[in-house]
């Protein structure tokens, strides 16, 4: 017996996305060289990055962006924070599958959070590359959420 779908609801996504940047380090140079690539498609949304990949792409592209902490003194769990709050709806985070990082928890919950949300993440530079040439780039979105609302009135047992 198939199980009820859970309801949805729609979250507008305008033409212009909000997209937070994020590189570890042994991948900021891949990042960069793609964000330089695509400098007039990404100069049409909002950015935001984490401490150092910020200070870099700012330098590099000489565009504005939202400069947030670094992400092992918090940047990421800052963009998860602006995930939930409606605030980011795109992220591109080339983490680094290859070495353990002090914040491996905080990129495990950036994950796991953009998942939750539903929030298009891009992860190494195909992915990105397909998703920016995407039409619904520069075109309005909605994107879908389960209805969390039965989620959050699961009663919880106190005694
Ligand atoms: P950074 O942080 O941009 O400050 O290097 C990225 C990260 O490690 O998550």
């Amino acid at each position: 017996m198939p199980e009820t779908q859970p309801t949805q609801r729609k979250v507008p996504i305008g033409a212009i996305k909000h997209i937070a940047l994020v590189a570890h380090d042994n991948k900021k140079r891949e990042l960069l060289e793609w964000a330089r690539f695509n400098r007039e498609l990404l100069a049409q949304h909002v950015l935001y990055a984490t401490g150092t990949t910020g200070a870099m792409l700012e330098r590099e592209l000489k565009l504005p962006l939202i400069r947030l902490q670094s992400g092992p003194l918090g940047g990421d769990q800052q963009i998860g924070a602006k995930i939930v709050e409606g605030e980011i709806d795109f992220l591109i985070f080339f983490w680094d599958p290859l070495q353990p990082l002090p914040h491996d928890p905080d990129v495990k919950a950036l994950l796991r959070v953009a998942v939750v949300w539903n929030i298009p993440i891009a992860c190494n530079r195909a992915t990105a590359d397909f998703v920016i040439s995407s039409p619904l780039m520069s075109a309005a979105y909605e994107r879908l959420l389960p209805d969390y609302e039965s989620y959050r009135l699961t009663p919880i047992a106190t005694s």
